[in-house]
């Protein structure tokens, strides 16, 4: 790293580098990339959100981001790579069939949002990445810091949300200090991260079928144009959780990825989706606010820009557009974390049609509800 050019501004032990998101300067990684091929945990911009990085071979190094995390030890990482020809030697050769479609899957989406679940070369990562599955899965992240960081460290990078485990995921290097300062080695800040919310994880399915088993970045639009068949595990599929489509036991059932079973990305207060013709949906919650601070309690609503002026809750929150729900993807997390800033108890957030992007913004936004969600 030129020291002359980069500020570093860390708090405790947690070195902070400042770099260009979009063209990183040779060099500016360098000490980052140093401190990971030492077993460090590096937070760093991806265009999902920011991951919390290491070594994914060194068990020591992954069991810090355990560590700083508070990640429960049975939620297994994904392991981020930025070149395919790190692929063999992470994962063991598939089938004819399954490997066209692997290839497939890898030219259209990656670099991107796309994580594959594919068969572990055993030795090759450490166990603690893979909480002991015979599968590993990973992605090439579109965003030139990690793919540099990746390439410079010579590393494959096992490297969830860099948030601490149960708080929504960071997209801006402000909140992975919120959550992780003094418990980190570093934090690369390259800016905002992209898409807002974290990648699509897909399992093989056999011959041309993926299995969804987390939404995410990828709509299952976009995979039905190079898979034949699209499915869905229980708890990924729309509506599952959301108290339509799926059902509660298929929330609660043993997901084939593990971390779909846990509460995440929840904001402080307590929070419930309201569904429902617009109108009626406003009316709902503009009774429920007015009741809530008649109770005396700090009221928020997370609304699209479409309806955001019908609140008058002590905290109105636009989460982006409903005729752009890109924008809405982006700006969910750290709306939830801005509820928190403002010591809000009581949240009401407004829905969309699970579609498209719209289908893992309604994953996340019943998680972060706690799958509270009321039809009015
Ligand atoms: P995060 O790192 O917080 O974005 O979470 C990673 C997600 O990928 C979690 O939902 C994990 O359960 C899932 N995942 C990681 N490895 C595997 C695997 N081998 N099989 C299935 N799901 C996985
Ligand atoms: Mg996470």
């Amino acid at each position: 790293m030129n020291t002359n050019t980069n500020t570093n501004t860390g708090v405790g032990n947690t070195r902070v580098w400042q770099v260009s998101g979009t063209a990183p300067q040779a060099g500016e990684l360098a000490e980052a990339a140093a401190l990971m091929r030492e077993g460090g945990t590096i937070a760093f911009p991806t265009e999902t959100v920011y991951g919390l990085g290491a070594d994914a071979r060194r068990t020591e190094a992954v069991e810090r981001i355990f560590g700083a995390k508070g990640r429960p030890s049975d939620n297994p990482l994904i392991v981020h790579i930025a070149d395919t020809a790190q692929l063999a030697e992470l994962t063991l050769p598939l089938g004819a069939e399954e490997a066209a479609l692997a290839e497939r899957l890898m030219a259209r989406f990656w670099p991107g949002p796309l994580t594959l679940v594919l068969p572990v070369k055993p030795g090759a990562v450490s166990p603690r990445v893979t909480a002991g599955l015979d599968t590993v899965a990973v992605r090439m992240p579109a965003h030139p810091v990690a793919l540099q960081l990746i390439a410079e460290s010579g590393c494959p990078l096992a490297a969830p949300s860099a948030n601490r485990s149960g708080r929504p995921s960071p997209t801006l290097a402000a909140h992975v200090r919120d959550d992780l300062s003094g418990r980190i080695d570093g934090i690369v800040d390259g800016g905002a991260a992209g898409v807002g919310l974290e990648s699509t994880v897909v399992e093989i399915a056999g011959g041309d079928s993926v299995r969804i088993l987390r939404p995410g970045g990828v709509t299952a639009e976009a995979l039905r144009e190079v898979a034949a068949h699209v499915a869905y595990d229980a708890v990924a599929a729309p509506g599952a959780g959301m108290g339509e489509g799926g059902t509660a036991a298929d929330a609660a059932a043993a997901p084939r990825s593990p971390g779909m079973k846990y509460a995440h990305y929840a904001p402080q207060g307590l929070m419930q989706l309201v569904k429902g013709e617009p109108d009626a949906v406003s009316a709902y919650i503009r009774a429920e606010t007015a009741a809530a601070r008649e109770r005396g309690e700090r009221t928020g609503v997370l609304a699209f820009a479409e309806h955001a002026a019908r609140y008058d809750a002590d905290c109105v929150l636009v989460v982006g557009s409903l005729a752009q729900l890109e924008t809405a993807a982006h700006g969910l997390y750290g709306a939830l974390r801005e509820f928190d800033a403002r010591g809000v108890q009581r949240i009401w957030a407004e829905t969309c049609p699970e579609h498209g992007i719209g289908h893992a913004l309604m994953n996340r936004l019943a998680k972060a509800a706690g799958h509270a969600v009321v039809r009015v």
